[in-house]
C-alpha cells in the first residue's frame, strides 16, 4: 500500500477557499498547506492520467511507473501502466457546461481529426456519488414531459422550430414509442435546430429567453418543479443569452441526496449544477460541449454523438449493494468495466454491523485507489504487515492481491472510498502533453522523517505551439 500525492485542479466553477471540500480534504492530508480563500478548488484527481498524474509519496515516482515496475503479471514490459479510471472529489459552485462524452470509437475518430480539442482517444463514462446534496441535468426527459413543456412554453418551440416540434408531436401521438428510431430522429432534428439558431439568430434566442423567463415569473410551470425553476433562474443570471438556458425544459433535473449515486456512459447530454461528489470517470479528458460555456462548442460532433434516449431520471441511478462478509463495505457497480466504487464505513456504534474490528477489505486481483474522507485509525496490509496510522486526506494505491484491514479507529467513524477496475488503462505514451510551470510541495514523510519535493498543483501543458489550460469537466462559465 503506497501513499499518494494527488493533483488539485483550480477551475472557475469550483467552490472557493474553505467552502470547498476539495481544499479542506487536501489540507487535512497536508498540514503545511494553507487554503487560499479566493481560490476556486474544483477537483482532486486520484489516478494516473497525464493531465494530473498521482505520484508515490515515498519516491516521487509517477504512479503509472510504479504500477509498471511492480506489476509482475505483465509479460510485455512497459514504461508506464495506466489505471482505466480517475477517482475525483469535486466541489461545484457554478453550473458546468452542457456536455457529452464520446464512445471509444467516436473518441478515436475525433482525436485523429482534432487532437487539440480531443486530446484522448479514449471514452469517458462518469459516475457521481453525492457527498452533499448534488444536482445535475442528465439525459432527455421522457417524450411526454418534453411535449408538455413545449405546450406550456411556446418559446421552446420557437427555438426548436415549430414544424419540427409538430412533427415530433405527430409521431408520438401516432404511437411511435420514445425508443423508436423515428421519434429519436425527430428529437435529433429539434435539438439540432436549437443549437444552430444560437449561431444564426442570437438576438432571437435572447428575445425568446426573456419571454420564457417572464412566463416563469407568472408561475407557468409545465412539468417543472420549483427546484428546477430555481436552477433555471441561476442559469439565466449566468448566461442571459445562451440557448443552454432552455435545457432544463427537455433534460432530467436530478437531485441526489448524500449517499445516492448516478452513472451515465457516453452519448448522454449532461451538466453538473451544484454540490460535492466523489466522481469516477474513464481515464480520458474528452468533452464535447453544447452550451453554457465560452469554450469550443462542436455542434456537428455533438449532434452525431448523442443517443437521444428519452427516459426518467431513475434510469441513471446506481444501486447500493451490500457485500457478503463485508458489512462495512457498500458497492456501487455501474454497467461499465472502467470502475467500481466501494464506500467503506467503520463505526464504533455497538448496534452497527460495521463496528466489528479488525475490518478486512475485499481482496482484489487488480489495483485500486482509496481515499480516507473522515476519521482516523490504524491500517495494515499483507505486504508490509506493519500497522500504519491513517487519517482524513490520506490517499493510497493498493496493489493487486494486497489484503488490507483496519485494526482500530479513533473517534466514532472512519469513512473511505475505494475505486478499482480489472481492465488495464489506455496507453497515453503518444499523448503530446508536456507539464510546464509545475508547482511543487515539500512533504515530510510521516513514517520516515524523510523530506520529498513533489511536483503537484495546477499545471499547464503545451500542445505543439499552443499553450492552453487543461480542463476536465469543462470549465463552467465564469
Ligand atoms: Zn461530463
Amino acid at each position: 500500500m503506497e501513499r499518494l500525492e494527488c493533483h488539485v485542479k483550480e477551475y472557475a466553477w469550483g467552490k472557493n477557499g474553505s467552502d470547498s471540500e476539495v481544499a479542506r480534504l487536501f489540507a487535512s492530508g497536508h498540514k503545511e498547506f494553507s487554503i487560499g480563500q479566493t481560490t476556486p478548488y474544483a477537483e482532486l484527481w486520484m489516478g494516473t492520467h497525464p493531465d494530473g498524474p498521482a505520484r508515490v509519496r515515498s519516491t516521487s515516482e509517477k504512479l503509472s511507473r510504479h504500477i509498471a515496475k511492480t506489476d509482475s503479471s505483465k509479460k510485455l514490459q512497459k514504461e508506464e501502466i495506466h489505471l482505466p479510471f480517475i477517482m475525483k472529489i469535486m466541489s461545484i459552485k457554478h453550473t458546468l457546461s452542457l456536455q457529452v462524452h464520446p464512445t471509444k470509437e467516436q473518441a478515436a475518430r475525433l482525436h485523429q481529426k482534432d487532437p487539440k480539442n480531443y486530446p484522448d482517444s479514449h471514452h469517458k463514462p462518469e459516475l457521481a456519488y453525492a457527498l452533499t446534496r448534488f444536482e445535475l441535468l442528465c439525459g432527455f426527459r421522457p417524450a411526454e414531459e418534453i411535449l408538455k413543456n413545449m405546450k406550456a412554453f411556446p418559446e421552446l418551440k420557437a427555438v426548436m422550430g415549430e414544424a419540427a416540434c409538430d412533427q415530433f408531436e405527430k409521431l408520438y401521438k401516432a404511437g411511435y414509442s420514445q425508443d423508436s428510431i423515428q421519434l429519436k430522429n425527430a428529437l435529433s432534428r429539434i435539438f439540432s435546430n436549437m443549437l444552430y439558431i444560437q449561431v444564426d439568430e442570437p438576438d432571437f434566442v435572447t428575445e425568446q429567453l426573456k419571454l420564457l423567463y417572464n412566463r416563469l415569473a407568472k408561475k407557468v410551470r409545465g412539468c417543472l418543479i420549483e427546484d428546477t425553476v430555481r436552477v433555471m433562474e441561476k442559469m439565466y443570471n449566468d448566461f442571459p443569452n445562451d440557448v443552454g438556458c432552455f435545457s432544463p425544459l427537455y433534460l432530467n433535473h436530478m437531485i441526489l441526496e448524500p449517499g445516492e449515486c448516478c452513472f451515465y456512459a457516453a452519448e448522454e447530454l449532461h451538466a453538473y449544477l451544484s454540490g460535492e461528489c466523489v466522481e469516477c470517470v474513464g481515464c480520458s479528458n474528452n468533452t464535447i460541449r453544447a452550451a453554457c460555456t465560452p469554450k469550443f462548442i462542436d455542434r456537428e460532433a455533438l449532434i452525431e454523438v448523442l443517443n437521444y434516449r428519452m427516459t426518467k431520471p431513475e434510469f441513471y441511478m446506481v444501486n447500493a449493494d451490500k457485500m457478503d462478509g463485508f458489512p462495512h463495505v457498500v458497492e456501487y457497480a455501474p454497467d461499465c468495466k472502467d470502475f467500481t466504487l466501494h464506500q467503506i464505513e467503520i463505526t464504533t456504534d455497538p448496534n452497527s454491523l460495521s463496528s466489528q474490528l479488525p475490518a478486512k477489505l475485499p481482496s482484489l486481483e487488480c489495483g485500486s485507489i482509496m481515499v480516507i474522507v473522515e476519521g482516523e485509525g490504524y491500517i495494515e496490509d499483507s505486504i508490509t504487515n506493519t500497522p500504519k496510522y491513517v487519517t482524513r486526506g490520506d490517499i493510497f494505491y493498493i496493489r493487486p492481491s494486497c489484503t488490507v484491514r483496519f485494526n482500530s479507529i479513533t473517534g466514532n467513524r472512519l469513512l473511505a472510498y475505494r475505486t478499482f477496475s480489472y481492465e488495464e488503462g489506455p496507453d497515453h505514451s503518444n499523448r503530446k502533453t508536456i507539464p510546464i510551470f509545475p508547482q511543487t510541495v515539500t512533504i515530510e514523510d510521516r513514517f520516515s522523517s524523510k523530506k520529498n519535493i513533489i511536483p503537484i498543483g495546477k499545471d499547464k501543458v503545451s500542445f505543439g505551439m499552443d499553450i492552453f489550460d487543461v480542463e476536465s469537466e469543462m470549465d463552467g462559465f465564469c
